[in-house]
């Protein structure tokens, strides 16, 4: 059962359920100690019989706390949770209850056979038939979804209680004046209590982590980016050396939304923010700017990589098809607009109003383009498909607008 429930945890979090992990060790911790001090170390000291029983009455309790730690690291963890999973834990539950009743009236010399404690185990044993043949069942495997780090309302007060289950045993024994148990209630004490720091720990990291992701793409937010501009400028002006930003943003997204629903952009929009990521060299920060648009903070970048890097991104992103879902996949284009300190611009404002002008000026020039800004009036253009001239017609404009617009092909599976 231990090993089917471990098994059944794995499916269901693989590998990425710490928060899980450390309420089911902080309640696990509290129940142990409360086993050894009530039901298992008066049996230990019950004089040389015991080990004659030591199946029935310490293999039982033994067994039921591994049980119960896993069982918990079930319900705590992340994922959906049926009927099933409850059931399976009604079973958990009332056999424990009975191995726990069994283990104290043993003790006390009261156990009859043929009590309510056979119910209590009946019922269990029907609990476990129950999940196994609820239609839910099926589904109890499923893999939760990422991103799942809450610390509910429920789960917090619960953590309170059990945090004083420790102090509250240590001072009821304290009056019953039974001393022998204390070096285990100060450890358990010491254990949940690093659990628990452990605990926020975690906490803490992922909503650090989730405050600097952007929720569809994965890619830091805006936000971040914005923080990173003035320390990676501040590095250049001490080291030397050039601090570049990319503006990328998607072609004609508005109608990929409209041919194909705003779902449909979304998972374009992870596509090519994948496809990005790809391009990107370490010490790189890459963020979702706004809605299809993305920038890229590239330190150490020299001046004639600027158009390399920039065209690297656009004809990843071009480079074969997006599949939306087993029906639609379509083509989607990028134009990049780039400028970099201190070269083109000396602040931080110019350096996001040059990338931004830049990016402007490619999407006049015909879109799936990139422009790197080299002087404040004119700027020269890495030709995509389209002319490159700066004194373009309006209608030669106009007519390769439409032309682009057509341009999201769409292949049927
Ligand atoms: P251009 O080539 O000039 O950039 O044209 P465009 O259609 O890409 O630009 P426009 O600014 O007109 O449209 C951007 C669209 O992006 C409008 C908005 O509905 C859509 N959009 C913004 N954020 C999201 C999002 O998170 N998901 C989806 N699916 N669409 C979004
Ligand atoms: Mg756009
Ligand atoms: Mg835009």
């Amino acid at each position: 059962m231990v090993t089917g429930l471990v098994l059944l945890a794995r499916y269901r979090t693989p590998g990425r359920d710490l928060p899980g992990l450390l309420d089911a060790g902080t309640f696990a911790a509290a129940v142990t100690m409360l086993a050894w001090v009530y039901l298992i170390g008066p049996r230990v000291r019950g004089g040389p019989g015991w080990l004659g029983e030591a199946v029935p009455l310490l293999g039982h309790p033994a067994m039921d706390l591994v049980l119960f730690a896993v069982g918990l690291k079930l319900l705590l963890g992340s994922g959906r949770q049926p009927l099933a999973l409850f059931l399976l834990m009604g079973n958990l539950v009332a056999v424990m209850t009975a191995d726990t009743l069994y283990g104290l009236q043993r003790l006390n010399g009261a156990y009859q056979p043929g009590n309510i404690l056979d119910v209590m185990w009946l019922a269990g044993s029907l609990a476990l038939g129950a999940a196994a043949l609820h239609p839910t069942m099926a589904r109890i495997a499923d893999q939760a979804p990422a991103g799942d780090v809450g610390l509910g309302r429920c789960r917090l007060a619960v953590l309170f209680g059990a945090a004083l289950v420790a102090p509250v045993t240590m001072l009821v024994q304290y009056a019953r004046g039974i001393t022998h148990d204390i070096p285990v209630i100060a450890v358990t004490y010491a254990l949940m209590f690093l659990l628990t720091i452990a605990r926020m720990t975690v906490l803490l990291s992922d909503q650090r982590r989730l405050a600097i992701t952007d929720a569809l793409t994965g890619l830091y937010t805006r936000r971040f980016l914005e923080a990173e501009l003035p320390i990676e400028l501040a590095r250049v002006r001490r080291t030397g050396g050039l601090l570049a930003l990319f503006i990328i943003d998607v072609d004609h997204f508005k109608a990929i939304n409209d041919h194909y629903g705003h779902p449909a952009g979304d998972r374009v929009l992870a596509e090519i923010s994948v496809r990005l990521r790809g391009t990107t060299r370490l010490g790189d920060v890459l963020a979702r700017y706004g809605g299809e648009e993305f920038a890229l903070l590239a330190p150490n970048v020299h001046l004639d990589e600027l158009s390399v890097v920039a065209e690297r991104m656009r004809t990843r992103v071009a480079a074969s098809p997006i599949t939306v879902n087993a029906d639609i996949s379509l083509f989607a284009t990028v134009s990049v607009g780039a400028c970099a300190f201190p070269v083109h611009v000396s602040d931080q404002v110019e350096l996001v109003g040059m990338a931004d002008r830049a990016l402007y000026r490619a999407k006049a020039l015909g879109r799936d383009r990139t422009v790197v800004w080299d002087d404040v009036a004119s700027a020269t253009a890495v030709p995509g498909d389209g002319p490159s001239s700066a004194a373009d017609s309006r209608e030669a404009r106009e007519t390769r607008e439409t032309r682009n617009a057509h341009d999201i092909r769409t292949t049927t599976a």
